[in-house]
């Protein structure tokens, strides 16, 4: 029997519960299951999914880089099963963006990584948002990038590229250019609706025009990991992934844009449901649908005054 994570850690409770013990059951393994999802993708590289914005890794002999930290718990978990793939410190740790499902994991990993690296309105808008909370301390990059940053690193070239204001203002593609394996996180949610972050410097109208310089940019061999998708299974994906976010983008601007035209409040554009030809996208917490719909008003309207 195949198990999902999900699946596995269910049927561990119920285990655990007393309701069902097989005879044959390894005991060692089914009360202590992986926190995580620790998989390798292609060649040295891999995911690791707990929880928040799904982790790139590279591990070698003689390079390890990891993208996005998740949260200090989830961070020592995934740092845990690193370990039995390398036991190298890391050498870079890159953030794809400020949010805190990808950051805030930074200040746990920090010890053990000599670098942190993102592009330069990254640390801005993470210094902005959780500078002033102490209750959440924070790791910023040591070193950051405007247009890019590209590193041989052991067998591996790493770059990180800046395409433009699009879910924040600062996000950057983290690609493992030999293996060919790309980060872009959160500029795809996969198959579900993006969280539109307008303060953080985020513009849904250039987010389309950023998905087309990376569709150009990388290739259709590329295997792409997202910062979010409808399943585990959707955290990654092809070229193919990258245009159905863009084509999403596309057809909510126009929606919208048609419903300004023709005089509608925001509040009826809220209320109209799907976005025609796009009603498979999951709600990942409830309202989602809705509030695509009201920031894209909002930067819209805000654009013609
Ligand atoms: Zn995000």
């Amino acid at each position: 029997m195949k198990l999902t994570r999900k699946e596995f850690l269910r049927t561990s409770s119920l285990l655990a519960g007393g309701f069902f013990i097989p005879a044959s059951i390894n005991f060692g393994k089914i009360f202590n299951p992986p926190a995580g999802s620790f998989k390798t993708l292609r060649g040295d590289c891999g995911i690791y999914l707990e929880k928040g914005g799904t982790i790139g890794w590279y591990a070698a002999d003689d390079a390890v880089v990891v993208v996005d930290s998740q949260f200090p718990d989830s961070a020592k978990n995934m740092l845990a099963e690193l370990r039995k793939k390398s036991a190298r410190r890391i050498d870079l740790l890159f953030n794809t963006h400020h949010h805190g499902d990808h950051t805030s994991g930074n200040i746990y990993l920090k010890d053990f990584a000599d670098r942190i690296i993102a592009h330069e309105n990254c640390k801005a808008l993470q210094e902005k948002n959780y500078g002033n909370d102490p209750s959440k301390p924070q790791a910023y990059p040591n070193f950051t990038f405007k247009k890019e940053w590209t590193q041989e690193i052991g067998k591996e070239v790493v770059s990180a590229k800046y395409f433009g204001p699009a879910h924040t203002g600062g996000d950057s593609v983290i690609h493992f250019q030999r293996t060919n394996v790309a980060h872009v996180g959160d500029l795809v949610f996969n198959r579900t609706y993006p969280f539109i972050d307008s303060n953080g410097g985020g513009s849904i109208e250039n987010w389309p025009n950023v998905l087309e310089r990376i569709s150009k940019f990388y290739s259709k061999d590329t295997l792409f990991i997202f910062g979010h998708g409808a399943s585990d299974d959707l955290t990654t994906g092809s070229m193919t992934d990258i245009l159905a976010m863009q084509n999403y983008l596309t057809a909510l601007i126009e929606f919208v844009s048609a419903g300004i035209k023709t005089g509608k409040s925001k509040e009826v554009i809220a209320a109209s449901g799907e976005v025609p030809g796009f009603g498979g996208l999951k709600e990942r917490w409830e309202g989602a649908r809705k509030m695509n719909l009201e920031k894209t008003y909002d930067e819209l309207v805000k654009k013609q005054n």
